[in-house]
């Protein structure tokens, strides 16, 4: 085995993969090291990849070459446009998947990826020279691995505790083993760490649900691809049920609420706002009468079914009460039973912009590992975090021309306003994407990711020849279309057609989407010295200067973002700035 690369990733989740295709695609000779081949790609919960703001993820991490939308457009089973009734700036794309079609594409592609070693093996322990930079690490069997740099994607994985119940156990997710050394190492070099926790339904069997007695859903007419290289979904397309709690469910949930971990206080961790448990749905909106459970089939060979809206860690005995209390689920014979989990995670706040670690050089953090919930979310991540472990390894050479950091802005992609979000903000709950994040959204559409960013993945490098071919011909047939448009618009190609449908309906509100744009740029332009002195800047309160000693933020603009800076200390800043420029000018 070669125990010398570029750059290392650990975790062979949906942070890992775009990781190491990433950083592989960039000419670095990259390891990908996780714990079994066979789970690389492994949809941990809910099979289902996109959403709203999520899909706008998906068609950011396609647009830079990443793997996401070209593997759910290989594996998706019901494709169906959210929104598909609003504008497109707030339409999200999502699909179900068939979760054993989804992880054999990822690892079909990474499988036979050039420049790309898998090994299958915990990693415990990282090495570190007396500078506090990465050297490389070690696995659980001893074998030291070098590279100048790694990117953990350790996922729910670290020191990992599921709950079910009373019960507990060290667990990675369900009949998987906890990284607990790689947890004590990151204790030992001191990053602030913290717990979250997450949940899962059960998993029921399909052939015993009375189909008959719930509602159906179908998927669109005319499923509408995720990867801008796929021209049409040739997977088979199926309905999912829906079906409701009801109070008989509620009453078994309530009366037992004693035994429910999170009420207990046996989990003191926060867990996804946004996707919550059905006992805190139960408790937080008591008036509500019923819930919405969607029965998703978890693949076409396949007779387990998902149902979405019941994650829980109630004891199995309530679990059987409640599920068996649901229209249509009667009789269902339950397969593995729902479960929480709390892990470490790291607060991002302690990362630079290019997802590395302010006090390891080399260490780069990506997916849940951040405080991030969501396959979506940990791709985007993933995919950054790849580029710039690759830029940072120095393998590309010193006479290279590209940047050394890949950052994008709030104004350029999801992407760019989720790790704004989490280095400034952190993530106190699990962080997921939404449309509302987002201040520029009209810009940043699901349509135009690759107007937005193949242009700039093509600059640093992380773009392959088939997706260069098909952007520059769509953007040269784009130049031509508006010229040729008021005589020829029937002629031209329906994606042409649509994109130019699209920018002409946003065009007007453009004009003042880019004097914000310029405003915020203009503030992220203003560059705060890395070694400024708050105490030196005039009418701060104490507070604010703590936080912005703690955060030592790059910019101006995200000096302002930070929660609890007020415009007043932003002024306060910018005076102080100017002021020592012109004192050094002078
Ligand atoms: P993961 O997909 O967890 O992958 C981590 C990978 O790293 C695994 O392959 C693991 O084997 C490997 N690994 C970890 N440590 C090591 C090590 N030291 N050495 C080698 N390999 C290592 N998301 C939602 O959006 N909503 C939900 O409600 C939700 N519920 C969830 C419930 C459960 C029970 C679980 C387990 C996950 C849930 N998720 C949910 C989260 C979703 O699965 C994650 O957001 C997503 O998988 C994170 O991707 P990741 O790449 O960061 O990590």
């Amino acid at each position: 085995m070669k125990n010398n690369f570029d750059v290392i990733v650990v975790g062979g989740g949906h942070a890992g993969c775009e990781a190491a295709a990433a950083s592989a695609r960039m000419g670095a000779r990259t390891a990908l090291i996780t714990h079994k081949f066979d789970t690389i790609g492994a949809m941990s919960c809910n099979p289902a990849i996109g959403g709203l703001g999520k899909g706008h993820l998906v068609r950011e991490i396609d647009a830079l070459d990443g793997l996401m939308g070209r593997v759910i457009d290989r594996s998706g089973i019901q494709f169906r446009m959210l929104n598909a009734s609003k504008g497109p700036a707030v339409r999200g794309p999502r699909s179900q998947a068939d979760r054993k079609l989804y992880k054999l594409a990822v690892q079909d592609i990474l499988s036979s990826h050039e420049n790309l070693t898998i090994i299958a093996e915990g990693a415990e322990d990282l090495i570190l020279n007396d500078s506090n930079e990465i050297k490389g690490l070690v696995t659980a069997s001893g074998k030291e691995i070098q590279a100048p740099c790694v990117v953990l994607t350790t996922g729910t994985f670290l020191r990992g505790i599921i709950h079910r119940g009373t019960e507990t156990w060290p667990a990675g997710r369900i009949g998987e083993q906890p990284a607990v050394g790689m947890g004590q190492t990151l204790e030992r070099l001191g990053l602030p760490l913290g717990r979250l926790k997450t949940g899962t339904p059960a998993r029921l069997d399909g052939r015993t649900i009375d189909w008959a007695a719930i509602d159906m859903q179908k998927a669109d007419d005319n499923p509408v691809p995720f990867s801008f290289l796929t021209d049409k979904i040739t997977v088979p397309q199926i309905e999912c049920g829906i079906t409701y709690t009801n109070a008989e469910a509620h009453k078994a949930i309530l009366d037992n609420l004693d035994r429910a971990p999170m009420y207990s206080g046996q989990i003191e961790s926060r867990g996804p706002r946004y996707c919550p448990s059905i006992e805190d749905k139960v408790v937080r909106f008591a008036d509500k009468t019923r819930h919405q459970v969607f029965l998703e089939p978890e693949g076409l060979d396949d007779h387990t079914v998902y149902p979405n809206g019941i994650s829980t860690s109630l004891p199995i005995d309530v679990q059987d009460a409640m599920i068996h209390a649901i229209v249509g689920l009667e009789k269902v014979d339950v397969m593995e039973w729902g479960y929480a989990i709390e892990y470490d995670y790291c607060d991002p706040r302690d990362l630079k912009a290019s997802l590395e670690n302010k006090r390891v050089g080399g260490l780069f953090l990506a997916g849940q590992i951040n405080g991030t919930t969501g396959y979506e979310e940990a791709g985007a991540q993933g995919l950054m975090a790849g580029i710039n472990a690759a830029l940072k390894s120095g393998a590309l050479g010193s006479n290279d021309s590209r940047e050394t950091i890949f950052t994008l802005d709030r104004a350029e992609a999801y992407i760019g306003v989720m790790i704004d979000d989490l280095i400034h903000r952190g993530a106190p709950e699990p962080y997921r994407m939404f449309t509302s994040r987002a201040e520029y959204r009209l810009r940043l559409r699901a349509d135009n990711a690759d107007r937005r960013l193949t242009g700039k993945g093509l600059e640093i490098g992380c773009v392959c020849n088939e997706r260069a071919r098909a952007w520059t011909e769509k953007e040269k047939l784009l130049s031509q279309a508006s010229e040729i448009k008021d005589k020829n618009w029937d002629d031209l190609r329906p994606d042409i057609r649509e994109q130019m449908e699209y920018d002409t309906l946003y065009e007007g509100y453009m004009v003042r989407h880019d004097r914000d744009i310029e405003a915020y740029r203009k503030d992220e332009a203003l560059a705060l010295p890395a070694d400024l002195d708050y105490s030196a800047v005039g009418s701060l309160s104490n507070e604010v200067r703590q936080k912005l000693e703690q955060a030592r933020p790059e910019t101006l603009g995200a000096a302002g973002r930070i929660p609890g800076v007020t415009p007043a200390a932003v002024v306060a800043l910018l005076r102080h700035v100017r002021k020592k420029d012109s004192n050094k000018a002078a």
